[in-house]
């Protein structure tokens, strides 16, 4: 499954943290200058989005919220009856987005899918990226992850596990995941990934109604009590929550999870960092990197912004930035919360049988907030 967690924690830093920033600067000193000059560049106007790069949507659980499931080819060849005959991108790719990202100032990978760490190619992918050139993290539902896999991930060179956590009630995670014995695998990769030295960040879904429930505040207290940041993530209506709407999250969740935002190490990617307040970070925080080079704003929007194999880095970055809907800064969340946004996308992502919908006929340059 796809969540967004991301590398934007607020200023929480626990000792052991800096700790690993300070060891980060002694492996790595390129890539620690280039995530200590995010913070000048965005002074600047200017941008340094994390690239979630999804190479593969192979993943061996089935979970009820996904939002990649639309990508998977199980998908297509169920509901569409068809192969997907868009050529997939492989290693050469990674490698010219890397230098292409490495030029612009870029520092952040976040490998996703899918389960990356299904991935065959998951090393040569890791490579490809150059953990000696941007901070690479990779997310995980941690089946796989014991304290072999973790020592190894750390030894080619990825810094930070996403690991994806939906409930403190064995069952009720393992339900959530379709996937008996989930549970107990998450907590066994959360102590091989802070064993083997990799930073580590919790990663949950919030539906509707969860965020004032003691399951959820147990969850607060263990990732607080363990040191590890909690990134929670509302369930949006794309994905398979557009079959679940039952699962969107109401205003009262939101409100609740920024009480709790004071006591506790959690956070979403819309919490106030360094004293700023980001709000939405379609392009300016974030970009998403599909299998087929597809660049989309924001994991859970399916509109393309240009294929990378026709149109540069930089100028599909400056497509968003000067989108009206996504450059701007806006305290909303527009496929979460904006009606009219919300409608434009399903009416035109319904049917559509390969997702983003490409540069033109979703998101374009004659793009307006007003009808
Ligand atoms: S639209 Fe903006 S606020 Fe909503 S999930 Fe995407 S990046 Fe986050």
């Amino acid at each position: 499954m796809t969540t967004m967690a991301q590398d934007t924690q607020p200023n929480k830093l626990t000792p052991a943290e800096l700790a690993k920033r300070e060891g980060l600067r002694a492996r790595k000193h390129y890539v620690a200058d280039k995530l200590a000059a995010i913070t000048e560049m965005e002074e600047r106007g200017e941008i340094s989005p994390i690239i979630r790069l999804e190479k593969s949507y192979l993943c061996n659980f089935q979970c009820t919220h996904c939002s990649a499931e639309y990508y998977m080819d199980r998908h297509q060849k169920k509901v569409f009856k068809i192969k997907d005959a868009r050529r997939k991108i492989d290693l050469d790719d990674i490698r010219e987005l890397s230098r292409q990202a490495d030029e612009l100032g870029l520092a952040r990978f976040v490998i996703t899918g899918g389960e990356p760490l299904v991935m065959k190619d998951f090393d040569a992918v890791v490579e490809a990226i150059d953990p000696d050139k941007h901070y690479v993290i990779t997310d995980t539902n941690g089946w796989f992850l014991d304290d072999a896999k973790a020592r190894h991930l750390k030894s080619i060179g990825v810094e930070k596990v996403q690991l994806s956590l939906d409930s403190m009630i064995e069952a009720d995670h393992d339900a959530f995941r379709n996937k008996p014995g989930s549970y107990k695998k998450v907590m066994r990769a959360i102590d091989a990934s802070l064993n083997a030295g990799l930073n580590l960040l919790l990663s949950t879904v919030l539906i509707k109604g969860r965020a004032k429930s003691p399951e959820f505040l147990d969850m607060c207290r263990f990732a607080t009590e363990r040191n590890v940041g909690l990134y929670v993530s509302y369930a949006k209506p794309t994905g398979s929550c557009t079959e679940h709407p039952e699962f969107v999250i109401e205003k009262e969740d939101a409100d609740i999870l920024r009480e709790l935002e004071k006591d506790y190490n959690v956070f979403t990617h819309m919490t106030p960092t360094y004293g700023s307040f980001k709000g939405c970070i379609t392009v300016k925080g974030i970009i998403t990197v599909t299998s087929t080079f597809e660049v989309t704003p924001c994991p859970y929007i399916d509109f393309s912004l240009g294929n990378l194999r026709e149109t540069s880095l930089k100028e599909v970055l400056a497509r968003g930035m000067r989108n009206p809907w996504l450059g701007p800064y806006r305290p909303d969340c527009i496929i979460g919360e904006d009606p009219k946004f919300i409608k434009l996308h399903t009416e035109k992502t319904r049917g559509v049988t390969h997702l983003p919908v490409p540069w033109g006929q979703g998101f374009s340059d004659t793009d307006t907030l007003t009808d």
